[in-house]
């Protein structure tokens, strides 16, 4: 059933909030704008939800969770309702593909391949969320009997980035509906469209009203009133470092669980027997696809000298022929940044590293041609003689921009790929079966490809080391990040025991 409308050229969308199973305004009727980063113009009003509002959401979910009739479904019913939900994104999934290419700018190659795949997450966990269960323990004492229960945790607050909206709040809903949780989400500011859209398709599965809630509006209102509300028991946040370590700090106060997956600086390693052919091509899908808006950039090119000339001439070849072009249009290869603010802070990176002697080899401009110049691009950049104590090689720039950095020795490639402050994921490039697995154990992040670059999976778990974040998302062990565990006693004797010893 197609439930979901393609945005159209000349229209501007009106968003209303979903709270409670009802489309609402906000109570002071704020509302800003989204712009579609390529050709610069407004396309959808967007509701400013304030502390108020939220804690309507919350108090939505909470009602929901207590009382209504979720908190007392099986896991076979949750199961159902996420099938349904499965399907109803699958019906729909060009539609929410162009929703987020218009607001986010990115190709609608790689939205629409994201949202056709989106359906196996919530049948992925469908299938996990009547097997969620505890353990029977032998006990050490004498006449009792032990088990464990695992009960969802309760409400989660969601924080969500701009760069994959759907599938980035799909590493944690279909997790947390298996486990019987209730939902509110904050979308990106910038890229809330595509969240209200989906939301439609929940009361159409079947789902109780206020199971899963969307609130919309800037981090420092609705999203700071989320993690700091007293009634969420679980902050579930992607986006930076830097607010992520807010979000922990707010959380904290009333004690709620985190799970954080946050920034990255990743290596993508070349080592002189790598096949090279495979080896450039998976580091420009490293940096470039997406316009490098991703969390797991391969954004740091340690190249072992040996092949360092090679695999330039062969990026900058291919740098310098990636089609800018319309999100929408089949043959673009690299979209718009997502915002101006986003374009400004790519440019300015890349004149700081030349002020600290990288050199660029490719790019490092907005394109200065016609169709182009309106829209928030910056051209596939690279930057040679990069020191890996350059700003550049430091910070996450979330832009096009590779930094390449010259090595010599495995020992250098392992000190260096682990001199960050970040650890989310590192690529592997070489023929040799024993090294690949030797370096992919010495580096300190969450996810390693070995002669691959960018691939992710509902079953396979994700998340970061370091300042990259703390837990995991996708695979079964996510849905323990919401769910408690519960330890039950039984005494079978029905015999009376010393009051004053334990044990
Ligand atoms: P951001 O931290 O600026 O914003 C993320 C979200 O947090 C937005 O919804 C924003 O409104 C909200 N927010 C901002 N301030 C807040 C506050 N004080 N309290 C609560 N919420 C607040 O990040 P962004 O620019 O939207 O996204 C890009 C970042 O996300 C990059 O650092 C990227 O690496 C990271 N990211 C990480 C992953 C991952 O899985 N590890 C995936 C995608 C993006």
């Amino acid at each position: 059933m197609q439930l979901i409308e393609a945005p159209k050229q000349e229209e501007t969308r009106k968003y209303g909030m979903l709270i409670g199973g009802e489309w609402v305004e906000p109570l002071s009727g704020k509302t800003f704008e989204s712009s579609n980063p390529f050709t610069g113009k407004a396309w959808a009003t967007i509701s400013e939800a304030e502390a108020e509002d939220v804690n309507r959401a919350v108090k939505a979910a909470r009602h929901a969770f207590d009382e209504g009739p979720w908190g007392r479904m099986t896991g076979t019913e949750r199961a159902r309702l996420l099938r349904r939900l499965a399907e109803l994104i699958g019906e729909n999934a060009d539609n929410l593909a162009l929703v987020e290419s218009t607001d986010n700018g990115k190709l609608l190659r790689e939205m629409g391949g994201q949202l056709k795949g989106l359906p196996e997450w919530y049948y992925y966990f469908a299938g996990a969320a009547d097997k969620i269960h505890g353990d029977t323990i032998p006990s050490d004492k004498p006449n009792f009997f032990v088990y464990t229960r695992k009960e969802p945790v309760g409400v989660v607050g969601a924080i969500t980035p701009w760069n994959s909206p759907l599938l980035l709040l799909s590493f944690k809903l279909p997790a947390a509906l298996a486990a019987g949780c209730t939902f509110v989400v904050k979308p990106a500011e910038h890229t809330s469209a595509s969240t209200l859209e989906f939301g439609k398709l929940f009361e159409e599965a079947g789902f109780p009203p206020g199971v899963f809630n969307v609130v919309t509006g800037y981090g420092a209102g609705a999203g700071a009133a989320l993690t700091a509300h007293p009634g969420v028991d679980k902050v579930a946040f992607t986006g930076s470092t830097e607010t992520g370590k807010l979000v922990m700090k707010s959380a904290a106060d009333h004690l709620a669980k985190v799970s954080l997956e946050l920034g990255g600086k990743s290596p993508n390693i070349v080592f002189e027997d790598a096949d090279v052919e495979a080896a450039s091509n998976g580091v420009i899908s490293g940096i470039f696809a997406a316009t490098g808006q991703t969390c797991i950039a391969g954004s740091r090119l340690l190249v072992h000298k040996k092949s360092h000339d090679e695999i330039v001439e062969r990026l900058s070849d291919r740098a310098s022929t990636i089609k800018l072009g319309d999100p929408l249009a089949d043959d673009t290869e690299m979209g718009p940044s997502a915002f101006r603010e986003q374009m400004d802070k790519v440019l300015n990176y890349i004149d700081t590293a030349q002020g600290e002697g990288a050199e660029l080899v490719s790019g490092g401009n907005r394109p200065d041609t016609e169709g182009l110049k309106e829209g928030f691009f910056v051209e596939p950049t690279i930057l040679t003689g990069v020191d890996n104590d350059m700003r550049i090689a430091r910070e996450e720039v979330f832009g096009p921009v590779l930094s390449v950095i010259p090595v010599e020795s495995e020992e250098e490639i392992i000190r260096l790929a682990n001199d960050t402050e970040f650890g989310l994921a590192a690529g592997i490039w070489t023929k040799d079966i024993q090294r690949a697995h030797r370096v992919a154990h010495a580096i300190r992040a969450g996810t390693i490809w070995i002669n691959a670059y960018r691939t992710l999976s509902f079953n396979t778990p994700f998340g970061g080391y370091k300042s990259s974040g703390l837990g995991r998302e996708n695979g079964l062990d996510s849905i323990n990040e919401f769910c408690e565990t519960k330890s039950v006693w039984v005494e079978l004797s029905g015999s009376t025991r010393d009051p004053f010893t334990m044990g």
